[in-house]
Formats: structure tokens, sequence, C-alpha cells
């Protein structure tokens, strides 16, 4: 199946995975039945999911931390998507009804505005469950970007300077946090965030899941992901040489 999808799968250099799940083939068995996002596939016609998702969101939900590399519109926002939306369904079990919800529990680092605010947009259509999400980035006021915190959400979309800059006022809480994407890690370290993701990962509970995702693979990016992923699996979706 592997072969048939184009993925290469192996354990990092610092790993040594004798279990990694094998690829799903359907929506069905990669949601693991949940009906809220079975449904809205069905509403984008959406018919099977791509290669990446299908390796990616089984090692995921293993909670195995992963470095997804494809090329650019080969759906690695819903490959990390979904199974944020899992691994929130699952934090929901342990709080009674009414309790206030850690906020947020998930995060996903993105290098641009445009790119934040894209994938926000992709979590405001696919959301259930009541879960409530923010989009912090840099160039706009920081008022109504607390506010949202301060109400409580499960899912933050951060470029790294804004929230680097929040957290450190103590305006947005990473200590909930336990389920981290280094989306786009390439142009994130093109634009300089290095400094910003070790101050924000720093804060970041150390038992956490952690996603990166990257369209092509340097040695600064494997860099950072040896330093920020434990124990991690990388999918290849290409021709990249790893
Ligand atoms: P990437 O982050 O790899 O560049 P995106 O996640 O932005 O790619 O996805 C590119 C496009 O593909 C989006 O419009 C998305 O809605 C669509 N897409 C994602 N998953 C699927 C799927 N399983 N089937 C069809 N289209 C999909
Ligand atoms: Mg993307």
């Amino acid at each position: 199946l592997r072969r048939q999808l184009g993925l290469e799968v192996r354990s990092t250099n610092s790993s040594n995975h004798t279990d990694i799940p094998a690829p799903v083939e359907t929506f069905e068995e990669g949601v693991e039945g949940n009906v809220h996002l079975l449904e809205q596939f069905r509403k984008n016609n959406f018919t099977k999911p791509s290669p990446v998702q299908c390796q990616m969101w089984p090692i995921l939900l293993k909670g195995i931390d992963c470095v997804g590399i494809s090329q650019t519109g080969s759906g690695k926002t819903l490959a990390f998507l979904v199974p944020a939306f899992l691994h929130c369904d699952a934090q929901l079990k342990h709080y009674a009804a009414g309790e206030k919800r850690p906020c947020p529990s998930v995060l996903v680092l993105t290098p641009t505005r445009e790119l934040a605010l894209q994938i926000h947009s992709e979590v405001q259509k696919y959301s259930y469950n009541d879960y409530k999400s923010v989009c912090l980035y840099g160039g706009a006021y920081r008022g109504e970007q607390i506010a949202t915190c301060a109400n409580g959400v499960e899912i933050a979309i951060a470029t790294p300077g804004r929230l680097a800059d929040l957290a450190s006022q103590g305006s947005v809480c990473l200590k909930t946090v336990t389920y981290v994407v280094l989306d786009e890690a390439d142009r994130m370290l093109d634009l300089g965030f290095d400094a910003d993701i070790r101050r924000i990962m720093l804060e970041i509970r150390p038992d956490r899941v952690t996603v990166l995702t990257s369209a092509t693979w340097p040695e600064t990016v494997s860099t950072l992901s040896e330093k920020y992923l434990k124990n991690s699996v990388i999918c290849n979706v290409g021709t990249l040489d790893l």
C-alpha cells in the first residue's frame, strides 16, 4: 500500500520504531468513525484521504511524533488537523460537563498571517463539539486576540513572533498545550523564527505530541525536528531523497 501511495516511511535517526502503523485506506478508518468529520468530507466531495493523510493519521492517533514531507497542495493541513480534533475529543473525556476546558490544547505554528488565516478557516469549517479557536498574528491589535484567548479556546493557530510576544506577557498560556504543529517548518526557519520557536517550545510540556511539516528537507529542518520531536517517524511522499 505504501508503494502504491508513493510513501516512504521510517524512524528518524535518533529513534527506532518497530510499531509504525500501516496507512489507512478510507476516511472511516482514518477518523475512527467520527461522524462530524465524515460529514464534512462528504460535503466537500472528498472521496479518499491523500497519501500523506493515509499515513500521518494513524501515526499521530497513536501519539507518535511525526514529520510529514510532501509538496504544496498534498493535503498536509488536514493531515495534522484531523488528529488534532480527535485529540480534543480525547481531552474532552477528562472534563466534566460545564467545566472550563484547558485552553488551548492544540497549537499550530505557521510562518505567515495568510497561512494562519487559511488554517483557521479550515479549523472553523471542520469544528464541532463547540470547539473554539483563535488566530494570532502580528500587525493586528492584540486586544481582540487576547480577549478571545481569555474566553477559552481549544485550538490556537499562530505565527511564532506574535505568539512568543503574547506568551511572554502571560496573555496566552502554553502550559495546557498537548498537541503542537510546526507547519511549513522550512519557511519558518527562512523567516528567522528559530528563536521565537525555541521560546514557545520551552513553555510546552515535554509529553506533548509534536508534528512537523515541510515541503523540503534541508539540514536546518532536520536539526529542528531532532530538537523538538521525540522518537519520531518521517513520512515522505514523492521524490525527495532524505
Ligand atoms: P498542503 O498544506 O500540503 O500544501 P493543503 O492542506 O493546503 O496542502 O491542501 C490543499 C488542498 O487540497 C486544499 O484545498 C484541501 O481542502 C484539499 N484537500 C485536502 N485533503 C483532501 C482530500 N483528502 N481529498 C481532496 N482534497 C483534499
Ligand atoms: Mg500547508
